[in-house]
């Protein structure tokens, strides 16, 4: 019987590269590819993320929505808009973070992503957090919040206080999703307090970054 083992190298799937093991150009190829969750069936593009790859500053948002879907990138519309005016208020333009989502494709009538669907989808943006490294991530929102932090905890109770991330232990910050703020305009304020909140753990971040030369 002939063997059809391929030789070293030969004909080897880049699917078959773990996803942690994958350089930019791979991971988004990956994710164009992807059909590892039922999403890839109704997805009209896939949202890989978007902004400078050397950021300190992570947005995590929660997935596509129909504007997203259709243009292939995060936080366009209103609420991106709005996400855009908030970056700037604290300082930063819009390309100067990385911007990404818990998922990667839109969740049919904007429903909330399944545990499943996460499960699937977490090990891109666990790649593009360690590919970035940012020194503190923004998680807008309670899907985002929910899904980093493995709470249920209401963003109000989850607000106001610095939570750490992974390994590499990253400051992170919970704060409104802008499409919330849309809806309920008074809270902009916490959203401004959150942002304070930031800039304070971000310049510590800093000043440790000089206390340490
Ligand atoms: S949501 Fe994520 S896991 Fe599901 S098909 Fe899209 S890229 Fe793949």
């Amino acid at each position: 019987m002939v063997s059809s083992v391929a030789p070293p190298g030969a004909g080897v799937a880049l699917e078959e590269n773990p996803v942690a093991t994958l350089d930019w150009a791979a991971l988004q190829q990956r994710v164009e590819n992807c059909t590892r969750c039922p999403l890839h069936e109704t997805r009209t593009r896939t949202v890989f993320g978007t902004g400078n790859r050397n950021a300190d500053w992570l947005i995590i948002g929660e997935a596509p929505g129909r504007d997203e879907d259709r243009e292939g990138e995060p936080f366009v519309g209103r609420a991106g808009k709005l996400l855009t005016e908030i970056l700037f208020a604290a300082g930063y333009q819009r390309e100067d973070v990385y911007i990404a989502n818990i998922l990667k494709c839109r969740p049919p009538n904007n429903r909330d992503p399944s545990p499943e669907e996460v499960a699937c989808c977490h090990a891109y943006l666990e790649r593009q957090i360690e590919l970035i490294q940012p020194a503190l991530i923004l998680a807008v929102g309670r899907i985002a919040a929910h899904n980093l932090l493995h709470s249920d905890l209401q963003v109000g109770r989850l607000r106001g206080r610095v939570h750490r991330y992974g390994q590499r232990q990253i400051p992170l910050i919970v704060t409104y999703h802008p499409a919330y703020l849309l809806r309920s305009p008074l809270e902009k304020r916490k959203v401004w307090d959150d942002l304070q909140l930031a800039q304070e753990t971000y310049r510590k971040y800093l000043a440790g970054i000089t206390d340490n030369n």
